[in-house]
């Protein structure tokens, strides 16, 4: 891996706010994009991160990486949440893009559908589906939200 740490913007930066664009198919395999791939991982895991999302590093592009204990990060490019489960169960969250004032991670309790089923293009361009267990569904469902510009402190459980 040779990507390059980038600076992680936080909240309350309008980039984080922006709806991202989908990437054109043909752009995946290009060498700038792959490079792009490979900062986010490494200023994901630089951080300790559950996942990241391109929107976290400035850039409005429907990009996610997850990161994935003792295997290969999981990229979602251009992911679409294609079944939610009935079920929902509420877990703290966190966000790298949501701190105090002294530079901490805020956590809170955020509900989200239990399971859910994804379809995304790959680092290599193949289009592919993936259905989450909880912890996942989870990850992928924050994360796509960064992508709508929306924070898991708009849902907030009071
Ligand atoms: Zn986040």
């Amino acid at each position: 891996m040779s990507g390059n740490i980038k600076e992680i913007i936080h909240h309350p930066h309008p980039t984080l706010r922006k709806k991202s664009s989908s990437i054109p198919e043909k752009k995946i395999t290009q060498k700038n994009f792959q490079q792009f791939l490979d900062d986010l991982e490494v200023t994901m895991l630089s951080k300790d991160g559950a996942g990241l999302a391109a929107p976290q590093i400035g850039i409005n592009d429907r990009v996610v990486v997850i990161a994935k204990e003792g295997e290969k990060s999981l990229f979602l490019i251009n992911p679409q949440i294609i079944k939610k489960s009935w079920g929902k169960a509420i877990e703290e969250e966190g966000c790298l893009s949501v701190i105090d004032d002294k530079g901490r991670i805020i956590y809170g309790p955020v509900e989200r559908h239990k399971r859910i089923t994804c379809s995304y293009y790959d680092r290599s361009g193949k289009k592919k589906k993936i259905q989450g267990d909880e912890r996942l569904s989870r990850v992928i469902q924050h994360e796509v939200d960064h992508l709508d510009g929306v924070l898991f402190i708009d849902h907030l459980m009071k």
